[in-house]
């Protein structure tokens, strides 16, 4: 009863993060689709749409002008500037979810996650996922052939410098196999969602429990 998504609670922010050709798509994309009070946070940009891309569904295309509008008005939980495009994380949607009690998760990287971790420490969730080894990770990103040889190595070598930042997350999650890393998660985001202080549906039921004639 008391993981039930709708007893009254506020919501969380779940971060996952980790390097590409780790898998962290497939994992975020089936958490979102088994919990229907988990919503992906939508990024705007500045970026252009690539093929296959849609407006409001991959990210929020936007121009510069609307961005630094969005900037001045303190719009984004978060921004960043990345290969001279900017993203950032509207903050309006997300603190509606949290207080509806519905929960948003981010895929961001290293840097966001600790931006709006130090934004909103209470509500924030860190998972780290990594490669079962380096040499899987490599083997991975020559399978999905995107990448040339040089970018393979610089992605290679910033994984290695951005794993040893283990400690600044709450959990680390190894994706050697789909189905197990797709558990822990879960397990993740059950157990948090189970937190004393985002349940606000606990004092009244106590309150009850007291009550209660003998
Ligand atoms: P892409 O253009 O390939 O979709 O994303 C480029 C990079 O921007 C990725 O590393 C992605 O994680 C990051 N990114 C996407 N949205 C945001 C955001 O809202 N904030 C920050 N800091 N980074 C983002």
């Amino acid at each position: 009863m008391s993981n039930d998504p709708h007893l009254p609670r506020r919501g969380l922010m779940m971060m996952v993060v980790s390097p590409s050709g780790v898998g962290k798509t497939s994992l975020t994309r089936r958490l979102i689709a088994d919990h229907a009070d988990l919503h992906l946070s939508i990024s705007a940009t500045t970026r252009q749409p690539r093929p296959g891309e849609h407006d409001g569904r991959d990210y929020h295309f936007v121009d510069r002008l609307s961005f630094d509008d969005m900037i001045e008005n303190d719009a984004f939980l978060e921004w960043a500037e990345v290969y001279g495009n900017r993203y950032g994380s509207p903050k309006a949607p997300i603190m509606a979810a949290l207080e509806r009690g519905d929960s948003v998760l981010f895929d961001i990287d290293f840097q966001g996650a600790m931006k709006i971790s130090a934004y909103a420490p209470e509500d924030a969730v860190k998972v780290y996922v990594m490669p079962p080894s380096i040499g899987e990770m490599s083997r991975r990103l020559h399978a999905r052939s995107q990448d040339s040889e040089s970018v393979i190595r610089m992605r290679l070598s910033r994984a290695k410098d951005e794993v040893a930042q283990w400690e600044k997350f709450d959990y680390v999650v190894i994706n050697d196999d789909f189905d197990r890393a797709y558990a822990d998660l879960a397990h993740i985001f059950h157990a948090e969602r189970l937190r004393r202080a985002r349940n606000s549906w606990i004092a009244p039921f106590v309150q009850g429990l007291i009550e209660e004639p003998l």
